[in-house]
């Protein structure tokens, strides 16, 4: 099995996230934020078996990132490893879970990488973010939504990084302009909610400075923000500031309907 890393978002929004991971021949999981039955399909799209999966990391104990976790461990018994608060929002679970702390690295030496949490300012008890480091490639892959904002700590943590998804949640004036009741608007944009296309832009920009080269834009709300706006406003925020997409960085949206094609580092 040759070493490398994979990152491929089988689903990314506000309804239901989950990402694989394939490293040096390992499957892996982030979140199970689907149906099991829509997280075996999208498996199944990239080639892998649900069986063939390693672990599932779980990120926050919100129903976006944990609906399907009960029945996929009832069905596949897979180890699980998450914080104690996520693991609080979860009734029933039927395979092995490992507790990790929400500053933790935890190391899979055997298979040559580990998996690094972050903790974040989301409004949930016990909510991080992983980087997956490759021990062999010497390369790292973030996954990072659901952040609220964009702290120092963060910048640290994906600093460097090969590849990311990047959570690109909201255009500002579709929040505003948009349906949701007024409480629900100031959670998002309250910095304990998600982050927007802007504050997106500016992380994106310090890790492009820094060599992250594959940006995968994800978590996009489907009401205050699209596709197209997401996409659009990135390019033109870094043709901006004299980066070009193609030539200084690459950039995708991760789809909320299935598999996107993911990024090889
Ligand atoms: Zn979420
Ligand atoms: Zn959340």
């Amino acid at each position: 099995m040759t070493a490398g890393t994979e990152l491929i978002p089988l689903y990314s929004s506000s309804q239901g996230n989950s990402t694989l991971i394939k490293i040096n021949g390992v499957n892996l999981l982030i979140d199970c934020g689907k149906s099991c039955k829509m997280i075996g399909e999208a498996l199944i799209k990239c080639g892998v078996y649900p069986d063939d999966i390693s672990a599932v990391f779980l990120t926050h104990g919100h129903s976006d990132h944990i609906q399907g976790i009960t029945v996929f461990t009832k069905k596949y018994h897979t180890p699980v490893y998450a914080t104690k608060g996520t693991m609080r929002k979860i009734t029933d679970i039927y395979s092995e879970v490992t507790y990790i702390a929400e500053n933790d690295i935890i190391s899979f030496k055997e298979h040559g990488f580990e998996v690094w949490a972050l903790p974040t300012p989301h409004d949930i008890e016990g909510s991080v973010v992983y980087k997956i480091r490759n021990l062999k490639t010497k390369k790292d892959v973030c996954v990072m939504t659901d952040l609220g904002q964009f702290t120092p700590a963060m910048q640290g943590f994906a600093r460097g990084s090969a590849a990311i998804l990047l959570e690109s949640n909201y255009d500002r004036q579709m929040l505003k302009d948009g349906p949701y009741p007024y409480p629900l608007k100031m959670r998002i944009a309250s910095g304990h909610g998600h982050i927007s296309n802007d504050i997106c832009h500016e992380a994106a920009e310090f890790l492009i400075r820094e060599g992250t080269t594959k940006i995968m834009l994800g978590h996009l709300s489907p009401t205050n923000n699209t596709e197209e706006i997401a996409l659009d406003s990135f390019i033109r925020y870094m043709k901006g500031r004299d980066l070009t997409e193609g030539r200084d960085y690459i950039v995708k949206v991760a789809s909320k309907t299935g598999p996107t094609e993911g990024f090889s580092v």
